[in-house]
């Protein structure tokens, strides 16, 4: 696909998950995953120059219903941009500094809540509109929805200008919430995914008699227009205003110059769970007025305030059941399943807990509420067991003896319980041949998780070799049910296709143990051809540098047992024997990533890397010995040159590449 191309799929993509969160309030893909696309793009438009006004980068949000009148807002409510940490925080202070020629700029410190944002007018302190965001520039004239929140006052007392816009946030407390979500699945109806679904969702409710009956709640934060006669000069001065007029403002609200602001967004990050309302973050502003409009906006965003997100969150929630699930190496680990709840923008309802070591450490009971856990993109985690609210309800585990999915008496291994049925197994069957089949592996097209659980069930696939055997079921499998003639010849020829796999893709298609791409990558390059690799010993695989006592073990016993079939493969495919490309000069030197790139995504060089006999690793030892270095580099930069690892920058990567 070309960078146009590239580009031409993300914009769709962000305008369809923009109207999904911000018109139909029923987002598909976490904020995390949302912020990853939009990145991406804003890189590749800059790279290209492709600047398009059209382009959801340039707007903010996403068109308003039509069902409410429309309003233009006297200035537009923009977006924020992100820091995530400090270091990214200083850089922005630093360009604070250079922008306004005054160092040591003081700072405000909110949290950022996770409601709907709304923008109310007084007109000689009189209510006058009070208008959703919308998409930033005109948003919905909601005020008989607004007036039924009772804090909110209708005139203003306190040095009223001509014209104020003032701008909050919406929002439900999770009490409120969670009654109001009882309230509807009594009444039959679907209850809200989040309180910010809730709060949108009422709040743009064309019946004002339904929103009133709805608790919602509301804080301040800032100012979109004001008349010439309004006297304040900072967020600070405006904060006091707010409160002497009785609107409702945060109190955690903190003031300070930049060295100060890590340990009260920290603060802030602290009182999270404590709070009865959500955050995702706290939004840094400028305090002074005057270095605002000095500041200005780019685009969408003000120089002068950013978000800084929080990287994770965590909740309570009860455990409804504790199960046992099969992986395809036989591990048997297992995993409770809980009350839904949404962090991070995702909603999870089953959460693993690894092994049986860590089910001691929790001493987890059904029924039991528990702490969950999300950062990131990391997969949620039960950090904590709240023994303090047991009522005498809860049921301990039953840790089965049995496997799960075959009958086969479990063994226990160190923390593990194993069921080593192999492929006799059907879970392992079919996680094995998942990862069997998936991109890194064999990269069969036209596999997916229902034509692979018609396979297993219908015993057309009982050894990975059966696959290339599939011929024998054509018509069997033309007459599935949701299977197209046409799927099943396009699955035959992509079968076709990868029966001559490259040495490295075939050893991590076998899902040996802790062997992945890059061990998988490592084997082929030191034995050259399969059969020397499953003749090895220990000792020979003791000899590479990158493999250790535990992975070596792990591959005899693989070719030893061999549970997958490997001899009916070698049989019905052609394995490549490893060659070194011609122009492989980068021959076995070890090379870390890091930061991103204008021109290559990550994985792309990852496979030029390899292509050029070079050995990507995922982490900086003193055996690495080129770190390449992108835009934004983490924490490894600084180890790197620890180690002394020569550096090679996106500028000098092509010839440092050859290519
Ligand atoms: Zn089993």
């Amino acid at each position: 696909m070309s960078v146009n191309d590239e580009i031409k799929n993300l914009r769709l993509l962000v305008e369809k998950h923009n109207k999904l969160y911000h018109q139909d309030d029923a987002p598909e893909i976490s904020d995390e995953e949302y912020d990853a696309l939009y990145q991406r793009l804003q890189l590749l438009e800059k790279h290209k120059g492709n600047i398009d006004t059209t382009s959801p980068t340039a707007k903010v949000g996403s068109k308003p219903k039509r069902a409410f009148e429309k309003h233009s807002h006297l200035k537009p409510m923009l977006s924020l941009n992100n820091v995530f940490n400090e270091e990214e925080f200083l850089k922005f202070d630093e360009r604070v500094t250079k922008w306004t020629g005054h160092s040591l700029t003081e700072y405000s410190v909110e949290p950022k809540f996770d409601g709907l944002g709304i923008s109310i007018s007084y007109e000689d302190g009189v209510l006058n509109k009070a208008v959703t965001r919308g998409d930033g520039q005109t948003g919905e004239v909601v005020t008989e929805n607004v007036l039924t929140i009772k804090k909110i006052p209708t005139t203003l007392k306190h040095n009223p200008p001509k014209l104020l816009e003032i701008r909050g946030e919406i929002f439900f407390r999770l009490n409120d919430f969670q009654k109001l979500n009882q309230t509807i699945k009594n009444s039959g109806g679907k209850a809200f995914v989040s309180p910010r679904n809730a709060a949108a969702g009422t709040m743009r409710n064309l019946d004002p008699k339904i929103v009133k009956d709805r608790p919602l709640d509301v804080f301040f934060y800032g100012i979109g227009g004001q008349s010439e006669d309004f006297s304040c000069k900072s967020q600070s001065e405006f904060i006091e205003f707010l409160q002497k007029n009785n609107l409702p403002v945060n109190d955690k609200i903190q003031f300070g110059v930049a060295s100060s602001i890590p340990n009260a967004v920290k603060a802030v990050l602290d009182s999270r769970d404590d709070l009865d309302y959500e955050i995702d973050g706290a939004v840094v502003k400028v305090n002074d007025f005057a270095n605002q409009e000095k500041l200005g906006a780019v685009s969408k965003a003000p120089r002068w305030a950013v978000a800084w997100k929080f990287p994770s969150s965590e909740k309570y929630t009860k455990v409804n059941e504790v199960l046992f699930s099969v992986g395809r190496t036989g591990v048997v680990t297992p995993f409770a399943q809980i009350e839904p709840v949404l962090l991070a923008g995702a909603n999870i309802s089953n959460v693993s807990l690894h092994n049986m070591d860590e089910l001691d450490r929790l001493d987890i009971k059904i029924n039991d509420t528990v702490l969950v856990k999300r950062a990131g993109d990391v997969i949620p985690q039960i950090t904590k067991v709240n023994v303090d609210v047991r009522d005498g309800s809860e049921k301990n585990v039953n840790v089965p003896n049995h496997c799960p999915s075959c009958g086969n008496v479990l063994k226990t291994e160190g923390p593990f319980l194993r069921c080593d049925n192999g492929m006799k197994c059907p879970a392992q069957l079919f996680g094995f041949f998942e990862h069997f089949v998936s991109r890194k592996a064999m990269n069969i097209e036209g596999l997916g998780y229902k034509i692979n659980k018609h396979l297993i069930n219908l015993g057309y696939v009982k050894e990975a070799a059966d696959l290339f055997k599939l011929r024998k079921y054509e018509a069997e499998l033309k007459s599935l049910e949701g299977f197209g003639e046409k799927s099943i010849d396009n699955l035959f020829e992509s079968i076709e296709a990868s029966k001559a796999p490259s040495l490295e893709m075939f050893i991590n298609s076998l899902g040996i143990p802790e062997v992945g791409e890059t061990t998988a990558s490592a084997l082929a390059r030191f034995f050259k051809t399969f059969d020397k690799l499953k003749k090895a010993t220990y000792e020979d695989l003791m000899q590479m540098d990158n493999i250790g006592g535990v992975v070596a073990q792990n591959i005899v016993d693989f070719f030893m047992r061999d549970p997958v079939g490997v001899k009916a493969l070698q049989e019905v495919l052609e394995i490549k024997n490893y060659e070194v490309a011609a122009d492989a000069h980068l021959d076995n030197l070890k090379i870390v990533i890091t930061g991103s790139f204008q021109e290559f995504s990550r994985d792309e060089l990852k496979q030029i890397i390899k292509n050029k006999g070079g050995v990507p690793s995922a982490s900086i030892s003193s055996k690495t010995d080129y770190l390449i270095l992108g835009e934004n580099p983490g924490s490894k930069l600084k180890k790197a040159q620890e180690f002394g690892v020569k550096l090679i920058t996106e500028e000098k990567l092509k010839d440092f590449l050859k290519i």
